[in-house]
């Protein structure tokens, strides 16, 4: 185990692994391309990858970048769950459901748990379940369906997948953590306000909405593309379509 992955192993409540046997499962996705991480960091909880973040965003800074990206089940064909550096797994320990309300139609999972799993959990109330896209393996995890935004030709009748999501907690690249979800003007404003990263990228996406208002309002805010590049059309929207 190389220095690194040892001081990691000692500070995170998951664990580290770095044996060949353990990174050869990693090393491709469903697709070709091949890339081998030095080690996988299986989180425990939001705090390990906090940790993670941080030790990383402080090395970059001193000149030595530790790539860090999040492995699900590997399903994407694309190589985008493949990478040098730290593969952080969730779904060994961050699987569970936290809670549902059935009388809303929330459910608050943790990133790991798998899609088929979450589908079980929702049976058990009529009429609930993600919605159905006609590709996407149940095999897979929430995170690595929320990151790739399927959609397919079952998306017309159940909806996109990208539009069931209500609020997301997200770990940024220094560690921070911010709550996604639709806020108002005043929120905004106080949120542009913040000295943090948190504050940075509302202004920058703020900033890039109104300066590319003209070209944002050709979009068609419905177009049903997995990019996400029609999803800034709808960040200003009042209602969700
Ligand atoms: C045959 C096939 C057809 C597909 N067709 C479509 C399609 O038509 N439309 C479509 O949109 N998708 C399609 N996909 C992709 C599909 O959405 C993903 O394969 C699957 O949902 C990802 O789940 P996973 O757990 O396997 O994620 P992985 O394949 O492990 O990861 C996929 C991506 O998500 C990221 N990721 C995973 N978890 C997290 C997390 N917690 N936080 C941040 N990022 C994360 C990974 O870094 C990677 O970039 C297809 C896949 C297959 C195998």
């Amino acid at each position: 185990m190389n220095k690194v992955a040892k001081y990691l192993n000692e500070h995170l409540s998951g664990e580290v692994a770095s044996q060949d046997f353990a990174l050869s499962q990693v090393e491709v996705d469903n697709g070709l391309l091949a890339r081998r991480p030095e080690m996988i960091v299986r989180a425990a909880n939001m705090n390990d990858i906090r940790k993670v973040m941080r030790f990383c965003s402080q090395l970059a800074e001193k000149g030595h970048v530790l790539p860090v990206f999040v492995r699900g089940c590997g399903n994407d064909e694309t190589g985008a769950a493949t990478n040098k550096g730290i593969a952080i797994d969730e779904k060994t320990y961050m699987n569970r459901v936290i809670g549902i309300d059935p009388r809303q139609q929330l459910i608050h999972a943790q990133a790991g748990i798998s899609l088929s799993a979450i589908n079980a959990t929702l049976s058990t109330h009529k009429g609930l379940g993600l919605p159905r896209t006609s590709y996407v393996a149940e095999e897979g995890t929430i995170g690595g369906a929320i990151n790739t935004a399927p959609s397919g030709i079952l998306s017309g009748a159940h909806g996109r997948f990208a539009d069931a999501v209500q609020q997301l907690e997200i770990v940024l690249s220094n560690g921070d953590v911010i709550q996604t979800g639709r806020i108002s003007r005043r929120e905004l404003s106080k949120k542009k306000g913040l000295s943090t990263f948190e504050g940075e990228i509302y202004r920058e996406i703020d900033n890039l909405i109104s300066d590319n208002a003209e070209l944002i309002s050709q979009m068609d805010p419905a177009l049903p593309d997995t990019v996400g590049y029609s999803g800034i059309s709808r960040v200003k929207q009042r209602r969700v379509i």
